[in-house]
């Protein structure tokens, strides 16, 4: 059954970055929320399923709701605290160490999925605890056409690798990064990288490689898409969940999950991180309206184009 309906879980977050030239103080974050901004970009009818605490305020939540965003599966906790994490980026902004993580009302959350939403045909399982992403998985109604995708990051595999592995299993189409798909398979080589985690379930290995673009490995031939050179990257916080944002959204629009619906579903990904990258924590992708993105995407396809 194919409809265009997207549903996202992931955190909504409180973070606090530090780049090599700004501090953020405390500022809106979370996995969902960069990749709900991301994903309406396309037309999808997209649902988040998250949680956060009394102390997260209501224009936050408004900017989700702002983009047609159903965010009746966001639970909100009174008196508990919302999810707080802080990361700090080396002069070479690629890497970053992360100071502290608060799981606070993340440690006991029981996700539901809106029930309108249950036979969506597209499920971006974003970063957060894979025990949750395992009980999102386990409210949705069969849909034989359904692609379901996965973030995660190294915090998981550490913490809690089996469940991780558990829904692995069922996913279509993985979204990692160079070390953490290291980390995943044990291997050093990209390739043999991707290849031991397709065993692990995902037909589709998507490695990103941060501001040296994404890599797609399906069946024996690899599609590589660079990312927009920028002159000014102010804070790679969130590119990664942008861009399973912009891939997701794209997938549920289109209804169909192909390789060539795929690759032209990285392309949106690629764009919405690049907007999502020239401003601190989510600011650029709330001020980007459809035309500003629909530029930049634009701009990526010239990048790639050979004839002019
Ligand atoms: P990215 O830069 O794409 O890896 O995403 C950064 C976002 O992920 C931040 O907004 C954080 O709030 C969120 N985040 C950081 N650590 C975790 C974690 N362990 N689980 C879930 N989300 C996280």
């Amino acid at each position: 059954m194919k409809n265009n309906k997207l549903v996202i879980v992931g955190t909504m977050a409180f973070d606090e970055i530090i780049t090599p030239t700004a501090e953020s103080g405390k500022i809106l974050g979370g996995a969902a929320t960069y990749i709900g901004l991301a994903a309406a970009y396309a037309d999808a009818d997209i649902a988040a399923v998250s949680v956060v605490g009394e102390d997260f305020p209501e224009e936050h939540l408004s900017l989700l709701t702002n983009r047609g965003i159903d965010i009746s599966g966001v639970e909100q906790v009174m008196g508990g605290k919302s999810f707080y994490w802080k990361g700090k980026y080396h002069t070479n902004m690629n890497k970053r160490d992360t100071l502290d993580t608060q799981l606070n009302v993340l440690a006991d959350f029981n996700p539901t999925v809106p029930k309108k939403h249950r036979d969506a045909s597209v499920v971006m399982l974003g970063n957060l605890d894979p025990k949750v992403q395992r009980k999102v998985l386990d409210q949705l109604t069969p849909n034989p056409s359904r692609t379901v995708l996965l973030d995660t990051m190294n915090f998981w595999m550490d913490l809690e690798l089996a469940a991780l592995l558990d829904v692995i299993k069922e996913v279509d189409v993985i979204t990692i990064n160079d070390e953490e798909a290291m980390q995943l398979s044990g291997q050093t080589n990209l390739v043999l990288a991707a290849k031991a985690i397709h065993k692990m379930g995902p037909e589709f290995v998507i490695i990103k490689k941060g501001e040296h673009g994404a890599l797609l490995f399906y069946k024996d031939q690899p599609f590589f898409a660079p990312a927009l050179p920028l002159e000014n990257v102010v804070d790679p916080t969130g590119a990664g969940d942008s861009f399973a944002g912009g891939l997701s959204g794209y997938l549920a629009a289109q209804n169909t999950t192909t390789a060539p619906v795929i690759k032209k579903g990285i392309l949106y990904g690629t764009t919405a991180a690049s907007l999502c990258v020239g401003a601190m924590g989510t600011a650029n992708l709330v001020q980007s309206s459809k035309a500003d993105f629909l530029a930049q995407l634009q701009k990526l396809e010239r990048l790639r184009n050979i004839s002019a």
